[in-house]
């Protein structure tokens, strides 16, 4: 097996470890490590020295199990040091195939182009305007602003036309970064006192593109920073292309400026696929990872996976790791058995979040519209810190997701909601028994 399928598989064991672990102990002691080695009955995975004894000592049998749901049958763990898989894969030192950094590589996804995007009724439009863009940069449509729910081929796009534009503009200057990343680069280098070379980078282009911009709404200086960074490169004719998961004018604390800029250009959206979209661009998938999808797998996939194209990627890797090691094939009761538990608890926890806010909504009298928005009263803010501690105690939901379904930027809320809830269970033992009594009911 190839390196890149190693790495895919991992990826999607660090997926998993994400819902039971914070993001610093996933980052500190998961993510330096690798699968060397795999095969029916065992795999091997290295990992710095100077962390094995930890690991082995305190995260062994968590990570032995993910390993197995991920794989989808028992398999052997081995951990070594780095050192000792040097001495493993002596003979084939073939890796490191080019020098270009992690981050650049990351950045230019070859992977996703127009070619491999399906276009169907919903995302014909945004798919179209992309287009224009990339054909054209900075002449038509600018800025380009596409919006959608999260697993619907965003990113996808803004690759694509990347990708598209390099081919025809080697020489063009472009740039891709996330509204976290702008966010932090900003914050950064006012803190270094070099907002001049901040403002070099972002203004010296030929293309803009930033993702999932909803995420500067609310902050004050990156908005302000935004909006010259726009209005210099719109200027200078230049092309500006923004993607959010939702319209502009139901991003929360956008500055009205802000808003009224992203309304100037093209605006599209991309709606959840229909069935047979599903099926078309599942199939697709299937081919890029290498996987034998036959017919009523593929339903069965297009059944299950209806409101995330995302999901897509996972079941994949899960078929693919499955038939790779026990060389079964991928018939739909092998796809049942993989998968079910998957699918299963994706739709139990969506049950189950709907039972909470229902529950909290009672409880406090408000409405679920209320908890997820931003409103601040007292009981609106308890029904929000009562119902993220009952979906984190209750669902394999991490927090990061959490935090999205109430509209929040990043976890930090959700923790502070968390430690709230402890704090009066500690206090008051009545709320304490009411709260686990809820949990159970919910368990069940
Ligand atoms: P978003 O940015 O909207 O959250 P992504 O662009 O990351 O979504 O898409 C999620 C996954 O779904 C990616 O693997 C992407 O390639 C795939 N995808 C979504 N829509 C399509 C499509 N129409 N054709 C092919 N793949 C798609
Ligand atoms: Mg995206």
């Amino acid at each position: 097996m190839e390196q890149n399928e190693y790495k895919q598989i991992y990826g999607f064991v660090i997926d998993s470890l994400k819902k039971n672990y914070s993001a610093p102990t996933v980052s500190l002691w998961f993510e330096p490590m690798k699968i060397v080695k795999l095969n029916n009955s065992s795999i091997t995975v290295s990992l710095p020295q100077n962390r094995k004894a930890f690991v082995e000592a305190q995260y062994y049998q968590q990570l032995k199990q993910t390993f197995a749901e991920v794989l989808g049958t028992e398999v052997e763990l081995v951990l070594v040091s780095e050192e000792e898989e040097a001495e493993m894969i002596s003979e084939t030192q073939n890796e490191n195939v080019s020098g270009i950094k992690s981050e650049y590589k990351m950045r230019y996804n070859p992977e996703y182009t127009f070619k491999n995007f399906v276009v169907g009724k919903s995302n014909q439009l945004a798919q179209a305007v992309s287009l224009a863009v990339a054909n054209h940069p900075a002449e038509l449509n600018n800025p380009l602003f596409l919006y959608g729910n999260s697993g619907l081929g965003k990113t996808h796009l803004l690759f694509a036309i990347i990708n598209h534009i390099r081919e025809n503009h080697p020489d063009y200057k472009i740039l891709y970064v996330t509204g976290e990343e702008f966010t932090n680069e900003l914050i950064e280098s006012l803190a270094q006192k070099k907002p001049m070379t901040f403002r070099e980078k972002y203004r010296n282009l030929d293309v803009l593109l930033i993702d999932d911009i909803q995420f500067i709404a609310g902050k004050m200086s990156v908005q302000e920073e935004f909006f010259h960074t726009f209005d210099t490169l719109f200027k200078l004719n230049k092309q500006i292309i923004l993607a959010s998961d939702r319209a502009p004018s139901l991003i929360n604390n956008l500055e009205e400026r802000l808003h009224s800029r992203f309304m100037m250009g093209m605006i599209a959206d991309i709606q959840p696929p229909d069935k047979e979209l599903r099926m078309a661009i599942f199939r697709r998938k299937a081919i890029d990872y290498g996987v034998d999808l036959k017919m009523d797998v593929l339903l069965y996939l297009a059944e299950n996976i209806t409101t995330n194209i995302r999901q897509i990627e996972g079941s994949l890797k899960k078929l693919k790791a499955h038939t790779l090691i026990t060389g079964e094939e991928c018939t739909l009761p092998v796809a049942k058995a993989v998968l079910s538990d998957f699918f299963a608890t994706a739709k139990n926890d969506e049950t189950i979040v709907d039972r909470i806010f229902e529950s909290a909504s009672k409880r406090y009298g408000v409405t679920k519209e209320d908890i997820k928005s931003t409103k601040r009263n007292a009981e609106i803010a308890m029904a929000r810190h009562y119902s993220m501690f009952l979906i984190r105690q209750t669902t394999n939901l991490s927090l990061n997701s959490i935090a999205k379904l109430f509209n929040k930027k990043d976890h930090s809320t959700v923790i502070n909601s968390i430690g709230f809830i402890e704090r009066k269970m500690k206090a008051e033992p009545a709320f304490e028994r009411e709260i686990e009594q809820t949990v159970q009911e919910l368990k069940n």
